[in-house]
């Protein structure tokens, strides 16, 4: 399957047997302006004519858009196939966006505090259905967008092959023309993939949901830890670390379950010797069975982490956008 919205253009002129620079052209046309074929200039009529012959159809309808109050916005999507999809997109200084982007339509990692992994797996989308959530919230936007997260529903290294090809369009200087060092990729932590993408040595940001550093309490969390336990995983980030610098690590932040001083020891134990940034984030959870830390724990959990984790950063991220349920852990296609 072929479609011209999934692409960067080296790809494009290897699967058509095109030119470079008339598969730049077309990109340009296709994803850099979102004109479509045809309005791609300076190619000749052959080349667009062979495009079209080998390209499929379809396009990703957008079925709501609904701002939270802080000024996060989100997309639902529906697929040609009727699978339901959603992206954010998220302010940043008033003079551009980010955004997160699906890169399956609900999940099959089932975690305990998300949203999307109560919703099941329907399927991984195929590039061009991530890249099309761009196209619509580009159009959709009076500033940039310059950056992009695979965090939204969906493990991305379940859907690797996609999701690449869609990182690569967003990054093509023709295509979505974002800056690949503010694309980031994360994982629930699939050990065995985070190692191919370590040794196939792409630049994108690689993320890693961590979430507890104490395995059983990590195995009642995330059901990825009884396949790709702790040990393995931390030497997959290890591995990555040691060839592409600091790994950033999520960490979901739930009252009473993970933010306690044995849960910041044995984070200081597991990551010793490993470059990495933690980024705590306050759960989400509409079912009301996680709560996120009150301001007092909060900070005695920061204290413990201070002490734990001496000269790694520990950067608390804002959980936007929670009144229109479009914030991290709540994507679920409602619509
Ligand atoms: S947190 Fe991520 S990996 Fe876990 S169920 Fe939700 S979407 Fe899937």
């Amino acid at each position: 399957m072929l479609h011209l919205q999934g692409q960067d253009s080296r790809a494009l002129a290897r699967a058509l047997g095109i030119e470079l620079a008339d598969a730049r052209r077309i990109v340009g046309a296709v994803i850099g302006r979102g004109e479509g074929l045809r309005g791609a200039r300076n190619v000749r009529r052959e080349v667009l004519d062979r495009a079209e012959r080998a390209a499929t159809p379809g396009a990703l309808a957008c079925d709501a858009a609904v701002d939270a109050k802080d000024g996060f916005r989100k997309y639902l999507f529906r697929c040609p196939d009727g699978a339901k999809v959603e992206a954010v997109r998220i302010p940043l200084f008033d003079t551009h966006y980010t955004m997160c982007l699906s890169s399956q339509a609900g999940c099959a990692l089932g975690c305990a505090f998300c949203a999307t992994g109560r919703m099941g797996l329907a399927r991984s989308l195929a590039s061009w259905e991530m890249v099309a959530q761009f196209l619509h919230l580009r159009a959709d936007s009076a500033r940039p967008i310059t950056g992009a997260v695979f965090m939204g529903q969906g493990e991305p290294f379940h859907n690797y092959e996609a999701v690449l090809a869609a990182a690569y369009a967003l990054c093509d200087p023709s295509g979505g023309r974002i800056d690949q060092r503010r694309i980031s990729i994360s994982t629930a932590g699939v050990a065995p993939m985070i190692r191919r993408y370590t040794a196939e040595g792409h630049k994108f940001r690689l993320c890693v949901s961590l979430n507890a550093a104490i395995p059983e309490k990590r195995a009642g969390l995330m059901p990825v830890e009884k396949g790709y336990p702790l040990d393995e995983l931390v030497d997959a980030v290890r591995e990555h670390a040691a060839a592409r610098g600091r790994v950033t690590l999520e960490y979901v932040m739930m009252a009473g379950v993970n933010v306690g001083d044995d849960d910041a020891a044995a984070l200081g134990r597991l990551l010793a010797g490993i470059p990495v940034r933690l980024n705590p984030i306050d759960v989400n959870d509409a079912t009301g069975r996680f709560r996120p830390p009150s301001p007092e724990e909060w900070r005695t959990f920061r204290d413990a982490l201070a002490r734990e984790l001496p000269g790694q950063p520990v950067v608390r991220r804002y959980s936007g956008g929670q009144d229109e349920h479009a914030a991290c852990g709540m994507l679920a296609s409602r619509g």
